[in-house]
């Protein structure tokens, strides 16, 4: 679903028809899941995100936080310092972590069962996980180049980044697949 046009930076087909897919579901949503949204961020992607702030001039006062691990720093009322109130878009879109390009899909980890599970936003939390699901052939795209971004995000981040934010409760989801983990990420893990 996302070629990648530069180094990290990530093209969704849809942007080339001016509009996002979602965004004219998005753009009547009053939740906004980019406000205590706190995506989780590689030293890779924050190296990919300075980049892009820095070429496209975007003015970020404080770009990243960091707590048991490292996410876009939020305002006080916990919007991410990327989002753009006016627009209503991610003024890093292009480049954004990899669990905002899986959004409305989420993961967990079964530490039981070594795989790590899909998961989808119910529609009364997100109108746009509704539509993507009744969509099946844009949800099979979407869901396949979500397992793409999660695996790459879980396989850089370390066990204990990985284990605070497995605790993260994400309610009104529902599962919609499982993988085996990578067989690097279960020795990372601990996990026999
Ligand atoms: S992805 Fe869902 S929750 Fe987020 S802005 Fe769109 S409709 Fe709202
Ligand atoms: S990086 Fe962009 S898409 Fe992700 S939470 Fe922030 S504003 Fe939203």
């Amino acid at each position: 679903m996302n070629p990648t046009s530069k180094k990290g930076e990530t093209t969704l087909p849809e942007d080339k028809k001016g509009k996002t897919y979602s965004f004219d579901v998005c753009s009547q949503c009053k939740v906004y899941c980019c406000q205590d949204a706190k995506p989780p961020l590689t030293e890779t992607r924050k190296k990919i995100i300075k980049q892009y702030v820095n070429e496209q001039k975007i003015k970020v006062d404080q770009p990243f936080a960091r707590e048991n691990y490292s996410y876009p720093a939020v305002d006080a009322l916990l919007y991410c310092n990327f989002f753009n109130k006016e627009t209503k878009k991610c003024s890093v879109h292009s480049v954004k972590p990899e669990t905002c390009v899986s959004g409305p899909i989420t993961f967990d980890i079964n530490f039981k069962t070594k795989k790590i599970e899909y998961f989808l936003k119910k529609s009364e939390i997100c109108a746009f996980a509704g539509v993507l699901y009744t969509d099946k052939a844009a949800f099979k795209t979407h869901l396949e180049e979500a397992k793409k971004q999660l695996i790459q995000l879980v396989c850089q981040l370390d066990a204990k980044e990985l284990h605070a934010i497995v605790k993260i409760d994400e309610p009104q989801t529902f599962k919609v697949d499982e993988d085996d983990l990578p067989i690097d990420l279960v020795k990372k893990l601990g996990l026999k």
